[in-house]
């Protein structure tokens, strides 16, 4: 049977999500259950009540009363004045518990019947209470005498607009002869016959985007609207999210296949840049705003915001024209753009798909002048904003591979290219698997090009901290360095997951004594690579020593340029290149490289540079997670950023140009100011109303449920372990006894086997990694179901073993029962790790940011419906306000991104980072224009007297490139004049024990961007 003949399986999915919702609340609530063995209290977090005398004694504050609540209810906005009538109508059951010689000693506490009452309020600006014996009764008479409860409406009539606070409170006694439990369970409040208003949501910049209508706000629970006037309590949140469709125009989407833009690009481009024009004068032009204006009733502030807005978006669009008319115009543009699509299309063939997305291309187009104009482009910081739509980092290798034939069209035979930071420690190998598998596809372009052939192979380097991959291999090593027999060498540094030019997964590792090289080798005979190792440089050395066209890497690698003078070869020009075969370039001398060569022994001779100095810059610097380059962290990193300006300036006379990309558009402008002394340009502008523009709009296919649950009464790990319990129990199930489960989901049988694959592996997912411990090891305790095998990936997790899971994970093992169940993961999960198999997840709170939140549950739903339950710490005051608009968080998220706290007026971190400008601009600039080896104190002592080097000056040149130079940063530049000072009178000082450059003074220069605490907050 065909897909196209019965149930599709998205159909399927989205069927098997809602029994999965279905359950899982059932399992916090209580649902269907009639006896239970343990007290229901300690059990259910969901739906029920506790007494408001408890919490009244308990209760200090707002906190303790949302932990455990003695009253849900809905906030309304009446339409008319008072007096106001209403139905309310109640729901509740109870849980009673037996003697212990009753039916089912096993079991004692059993489940009531349900209490359901219809109870008329007529209320006038006083307020009232409600249906009290009403309810006692009905309690009473379905067997738990003793039990009461009210409803309380309140008048809140400060406000602009009175308002009506409706609420069943649990009035029942704490303790009272024959009560065993004094909590109501499952309850449940429905109003109807009120005629509202809603609220609106308040007032934030550019708010004509959005809808700010609220219907209602819940008190404890969620609400939702069932009928017209008819509003009911729920106890979970649902928000239900839709696939993007990347096009949204009257015209039909030219082709942006990769092979028709190999082939004649400038049709096409021209169709998708009419299109855009003929969208924007749609929507942003005069007329549409004044229409839209009068029809929405917008205010004068909403108005500017959307004028300045429709002048961006035209920005936008003359820089795409600009774009469009130079591939037209230029032919080494155009041909880097066409080599840049054939590239791309050979690296993604076998992964099923052979497109652009329009705003790839888009952004593509509106960052191109940088080829042409590098000066006046690398002014801007063009960041891409991926908010909406997936396909980031192909958009990065497209922009990337352009660049990297351009240069070698335009004469950069070697080199550097681009630099490409990640924020995070550890590098995701599927991230830097798709930078290889790009670059492959880039050489098997490239060396069919004529012209293009006597230029080195392009090649990837891979620059991380220790914990990744060595710094370099040393014949006999000491300490924790690491030597050719190592333990775990050379297998361990395994960095590819498979052949980048064929796929081929049977990789082997290898070092190679004579060319002392670590070395990936595919051992497929077919593979179109035939010249050895696979170009691919995961050590540090090989890094600098074969200058590889792009390097990909961690960001607090970054603070290298202090400390290691190979380092160079990422600003600017190494310093000779090595007459023995594959030895590659040349830097300073120093006692154990004496000829300058980095491999150990060598015997070689010096040869001049296969190219100009000025070409070894790199043309591009990428930024990847912008965002999360605050606080201490993005302090730090703007001082570096800035160094990194300085030694490419000197040595070069060029600047590279910053592309980023960034999950929050919030002071954007403002944080690439303070970071990179550039200013800020965000691709793509934001559409006309949230979530819809010319490059995205939501379609039809579900693409993941969000499910916001305030825990009551238990601790929120319970209530992870029971939800992922309840997981795993439903997805057995399925597995066991499919026939069943799919007549009660209405699921075609024939798609079972895939639902037990694809919703099999939960996500438990923690901002820290105390919460992400503590989650694996209780659920391996606490479970109802056996044999749920937990991994973890975090921070801390091996580079191997993340490898080995992200393997188990795509290749599931044949039996359910070998397979990972739950992964137990922090934020490293959320950046670059697509797996199509991860489609739940349960989140421990709310991360602390919103970008978080969006890039987290990003990983779940990449290809199927994804469930996502967003368990709040509700005692927490931001917890608390979201889930009360848990709605439009999910709908509008990106609204509710918070600036980025970030600055680089920082004395603090000043102090941290100036020895590291000074030391670089030592090892980088002053040592090689010396033309003698000045790596201890005293060759630097002796060529500072020589030379002139003095305080005063070196002081001025520091604050400078650290942009402290102005009236307002005086204290700034006595520090900098006295730490300087300082460092001289320690460099003239004979009795130093300094050995390095790195050693004069103290603080000595930062070996990590991570050496400052990275969330610690930073202030001028
Ligand atoms: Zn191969
Ligand atoms: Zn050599």
């Amino acid at each position: 049977m065909s897909d196209s003949e019965g149930q599709p399986l998205t159909e399927a999915c989205d069927r098997f999500v809602t029994w999965l919702d279905r359950r899982v609340v059932a399992a916090g609530r209580g649902d269907g259950l009639d006896r239970l063995e343990v007290a229901p209290s300690g059990t259910f977090w969901l739906g029920r009540l506790a007494c408001e005398e408890e919490v009244r004694k308990g209760a200090t504050d707002d906190r303790s009363e949302r932990l455990d609540p003695c009253a849900i209810g809905i906030r309304f906005r009446p339409a008319e004045t008072s007096p106001w009538s209403m139905t309310v109508t109640v729901r509740a059951r109870a849980w009673v518990k037996d003697p212990k010689d009753g039916p089912d000693p096993d079991r004692r506490w059993w489940r009531t019947g349900l209490v359901e009452e219809k109870i008329p309020v007529v209320v006038d600006t006083a307020g009232g209470t409600f249906g009290a014996k009403q309810l006692r009764d009905a309690f009473a008479a379905v067997g738990a005498p003793g039990l009461s409860a009210e409803l309380r409406v309140e008048v809140e009539d400060w406000h602009r607009h009175p308002e009506l606070v409706v609420q069943l409170v649990n009035t029942s006694p704490e303790r009272a002869p024959g009560l065993t439990d004094s909590h109501l369970y499952e309850t449940q409040v429905e109003v109807s016959g009120l005629a509202t208003d809603p609220f609106q949501l308040e007032a934030l910049p550019d708010s004509f985007r959005y809808d700010r209508k609220v219907p209602a706000y819940g008190i404890n629970v969620g609400v939702e609207v069932v009928a017209p006037g008819v509003f009911r309590t729920n106890d979970t949140v649902s928000v239900q999210t839709f696939r993007p469709e990347y096009w949204n125009s009257d015209r039909s989407q030219p082709d942006l296949s990769f092979a028709r833009l190999a082939a004649d690009p400038v049709p096409v481009l021209t169709d998708l840049v009419d299109a855009l024009d003929e969208y924007d004068q749609k929507h942003w032009s005069a007329t549409a705003l004044n229409a839209r204006h009068a029809a929405d009733g917008w205010t004068d502030a909403m108005r500017t915001e959307a004028d300045r807005s429709a002048a961006e978006v035209f920005a936008e669009l003359a820089r795409l024209r600009a774009g469009l008319e130079l591939v037209r115009t230029r032919p080494e543009i155009r041909r880097s753009f066409q080599f840049m699509n054939e590239a791309i299309g050979l690296s993604a063939k076998g992964r099923n798909y052979h497109t652009w997305r329009a705003f790839q291309v888009g952004f593509l187009l509106s960052a191109i002048r940088f080829l042409a104009e590098p000066a006046e482009e690398a002014d801007h910081v063009d960041t891409v904003w991926f908010a909406t739509g997936g396909g980031k980092t192909e958009t990065y290798l497209g922009l990337l591979l352009t660049a990297a034939f351009f240069d070698r069209l335009t004469g950069k035979r070697t080199g550097v290219t681009a630099w490409s930071r990640f924020p995070l420690r550890l590098l995701s190998l599927q991230q830097t698997q798709r930078f290889a598998d790009a670059l492959a596809g880039a050489e098997l372009v490239r060396r069919e090009q004529e012209e293009l052939r006597g230029t080195a192979p392009f090649s990837l380097g891979f620059l991380v901290g220790q914990a990744g991959t060595p710094n370099k291999i040393v014949p006999k090593p000491e300490g924790d360095e690491i030597g050719p027999d190592s333990p775990g060498m050379p297998e361990k540094y395994r960095v590819l997951l498979r052949c980048p030019f064929c796929r081929d997964e049977r990789l082997t590792m290898k070092f190679d004594r004579k060319r002392w090289k670590l070395e990936h080798h595919c051992t497929n005979q077919a593979c179109p690579w035939k010249r050895g190792a696979l170009p691919v440089y995961v050590v540090d050395q090989e890094v600098f020593r074969f200058l590889p066209t792009v390097v990909v890497g961690t960001l607090d690698k970054a603070a290298s340029i202090g400390l290691q003078q190979a380092m160079r070869g990422l600003v600017g020009p190494p310093q000779k290149i090595c007459s023995e075969e594959w030895h590659g370039f040349t830097y300073s001398t120093r006692k154990k490289s004496p000829n300058g060569c980095l491999v150990p022994d060598c015997q070689g001779t010096l040869r001049s540079l296969p190219m100009a100095e000025e070409r070894f810059g790199p043309s591009l610097r990428l930024q990847d997670e912008l965002h999360l380059l605050r606080d201490s962290l993005g302090a730090v990193d703007s001082h570096y950023e800035s160094l990194l300006d300085h030694l490419q300036a000197k040595l070069c006379g060029t600047r590279a140009k910053i592309v980023a990309s960034s999950a929050t558009l919030t002071g954007y402008d403002h944080q690439v100011k303070t970071l990179y002394r550039r200013r800020g340009r965000v691709f793509p502008q934001p559409g006309p109303r949230a979530g819809e523009s010319f490059w995205t709009v939501p379609e039809d296919t579900k693409l993941r449920r969000f499910v916001a649950v305030a825990p009551r009464g238990v601790t929120l790990e319970h209530v992870s372990d029971r939800t992922l319990d309840a997981l795993q129990r439903c997805v057995r199930e399925m597995l066991n006894d499919p026939a069943t489960v799919c007549a009660e989901a209405g699921i075609d049988p024939r798609h079972a086997e895939k639902l037990v694959s694809i919703y099999g592996t939960d996500v438990v997912y923690g901002s820290t990694l105390y919460d992400v411990e503590a989650a694996g090891r209780s659920l391996g305790s606490n479970n109802t179901v056996d044999g749920i095998n937990v991994e973890q990936l975090t921070g801390q997790t091996d580079f191997d073993e993340v490898r080995d899971i992200l393997e188990r994970l795509e290749k599931p093992e044949e039996k359910f029962e070998d397979r990972i169940h739950v992964i137990a993961a922090s934020s490293m999960l959320s950046h670059g790790v697509d797996v199509d198999r991860l489609n739940t997840m349960v989140m421990l709170g709310l991360p602390l940011t919103t970008a978080e939140f969006i890039q987290t549950t990003a990983r779940v739903g990449r290809r199927y419906p994804g469930l996502v339950y967003v368990l709040h710490k509700i005692g927490r005051e931001r917890d608390a306000q979201t889930f009360r608009h848990f709605d439009k968080y999910v709908s509008q998220g990106d609204r509710f991104v918070d600036a980025i706290p970030i600055t680089r007026r920082s004395r603090r971190v000043l102090a941290l980072t100036m020895p590291g400008v000074v030391t670089a601009r030592v090892l980088m600039l002053i040592e090689p224009a010396s033309k003698q080896r000045l790596s201890t104190p005293a060759m630097l002592r002796q060529h500072a007297r020589d030379s002139g080097l003095n305080p005063a000056d070196e002081a001025a040149v520091v604050a400078a490139i650290l942009g402290l130079d102005g009236p307002e940063d005086s204290l700034h530049q006595q520090q900098i004049v006295e730490w300087v000072r300082q460092w001289f009178a320690d460099l003239e000082d004979p009795a130093s024990k300094a050995r390095f450059i790195s050693e004069i003074s103290e603080p000595f220069p930062m070996r990590s961007l991570r050496d400052v605490e990275a969330q610690a907050p930073i202030h001028d």
